[in-house]
């Protein structure tokens, strides 16, 4: 019998499995993957690989040597379809099932989809996957006219790109601005301007009525009834988690699998992490350890960071350690020549400070809450971001006035 069974082979299972062998565990580790590839990095697929700057062959998270040094067993082409806990068994693709004494599901999560008339049609493409930045790539080659839907990360990362190849680029979005939920205003007026100086036309507050053409797309109707001609659509619309395995074996679920700050959940034999999970981040809900009267509710957060970190927690558990959750979130976004870098949160900020000059593309954003740093938002700034991990970790509550004043180094603010 295998010790851990980990299900899904992407940032959080790969983490997940390197942090147990760190942590001492010494049983077998077999990792389930339904994709065909090793482990790969996916920020690329919307962004070098694109624009065909970034090669399939750098993609891998780790090498297989690595793997075998780490006596990780990776299956991959295997989906898992089924968990027995009470036999403490999983039934996969290929017939076979596998027995575990631990099990971590690090399932991530999958594209939303268009429900509307012509969604079905060729060339409307949505990104998850290397397969999927394949099709796109090569459907970006053919095509003039590009139809993005969903004015998100992944929209946007993608209309730059498509861009950046030529293609004339619409972005459809039915929030009133661009990555409404993840930015306040100033970061989504920035990118708005940003995508404009580039070409690339913008519909706010707009939805999708029905996707037209013959086989394939030939236009997109806006509810509105504007027609916009396109060869081909690719969607960024959010994701779904994928819950249906722990959902069809019992697992408490709530917008994700639910797990505590140690990554466990409703089945003491299981932990859970990465896109998939629901957990207690206090740095969202709450000001860090102890703050907040919302410090415990859980969230599901969609990162890099937020998989490989909450991985590390289940990493621990299974291995007998308890290690609470508690790293600041923080992720990044590539669009043209601007690298925006997030810490932190600025939902229920009081107060902004901008360092720098949102004309020049290179400022910070910095918002308190009650005179506690809790967020930054940076665009082209990693100095000034770096800093602000430091000091949100640390929960400083600076002067406004140095925080502005860009003679002043962010790290100096840093309690001695
Ligand atoms: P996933 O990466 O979704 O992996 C889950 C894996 O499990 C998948 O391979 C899936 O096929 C597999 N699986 C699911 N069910 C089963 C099953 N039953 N059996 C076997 N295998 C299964 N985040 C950032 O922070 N910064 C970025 O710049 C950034 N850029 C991105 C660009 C793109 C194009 C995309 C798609 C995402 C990007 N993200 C970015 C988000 C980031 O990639 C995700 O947060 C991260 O991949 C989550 O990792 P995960 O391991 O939880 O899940
Ligand atoms: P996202 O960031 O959630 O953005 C999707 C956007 O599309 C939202 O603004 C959404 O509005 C809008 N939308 C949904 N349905 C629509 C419709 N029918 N018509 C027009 N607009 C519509 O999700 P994403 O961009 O698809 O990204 C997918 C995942 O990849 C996320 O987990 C994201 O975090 C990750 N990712 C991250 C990065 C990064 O961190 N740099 C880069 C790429 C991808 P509502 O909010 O109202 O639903």
């Amino acid at each position: 019998m295998s010790d851990l069974v980990i299900i899904g082979a992407s940032y959080a299972g790969t983490q997940l499995a390197l942090a147990a062998r760190a942590n001492g565990f010494a049983g077998g580790i077999t990792m389930i993957g339904d994709e065909p590839h090793l482990p790969y990095q996916r920020p690329p697929l919307s962004k070098g690989f694109l624009r065909n700057e970034v090669d399939a062959s750098s993609l891998p998270l780790q090498s297989p040597e690595r793997f075998a040094e780490e006596r990780i067993v990776l299956r991959t082409g295997v989906a898992a379809h089924r968990i027995d806990r009470e036999a403490c068994r999983v039934e996969l693709s290929d017939g076979s099932d596998i027995g575990y004494g631990h099990l971590a599901l690090t399932t991530g999560a999958r594209c939303r989809t268009l429900a509307c008339e012509g969604a079905g049609l060729g060339n409307v493409h949505y990104l998850r996957g290397l397969a999927d930045a394949c099709a796109i790539r090569d459907a970006a080659g053919r095509a003039r006219r590009v139809a993005v839907i969903g004015g998100g990360f992944i929209g946007l990362e993608a209309a730059a790109a498509l861009r950046s190849l030529g293609c004339e680029v619409t972005v459809v979005e039915m929030q009133e601005r661009l990555l409404q939920r993840a930015v306040p205003p100033l970061i989504s007026t920035f990118l708005m301007q940003a995508h404009a100086q580039q070409g690339v036309r913008l519909r706010l507050s707009s939805r999708v009525g029905r996707v037209l053409g013959q086989g394939t797309v030939e236009a997109v109707e806006l509810e509105s009834g504007e027609v916009i001609a396109a060869d081909m659509v690719v969607a960024g619309l959010g994701v779904v988690p994928n819950v249906e395995l722990a959902r069809a074996c019992g697992l408490a679920i709530d917008n994700g699998i639910v797990v505590d700050r140690y990554a466990r959940t409703s089945d003491p034999d299981i932990v859970a992490a990465g896109d998939c999970a629901s957990y207690p981040n206090p740095w969202l809900n709450g000001l860090g350890e102890g703050g907040g009267a919302d410090a415990g509710r859980c969230v599901r957060v969609e990162s890099i960071q937020s998989a490989n970190d909450l991985a590390r927690v289940a990493g621990a558990t299974v291995s007998g350690q308890t290690v609470p959750y508690d790293a600041v979130p923080w992720f990044w976004s590539d669009q043209y020549g601007y690298k925006l870098q997030m810490v932190g949160t600025s939902n229920g900020h009081d107060h902004a400070v901008v360092r720098g000059n949102v004309e020049s593309g290179r400022f910070t954003a910095l918002y308190l809450r009650a005179g506690t740093l809790i967020g930054a938002d940076s665009v082209n700034r990693p100095v000034d971001h770096m800093a602000a991990r430091r000091l949100i970790a640390a929960r400083v509550q600076p002067d406004p006035a140095a925080l502005r004043d860009e003679a002043v180094a962010l790290k100096t603010l840093m309690p001695a």
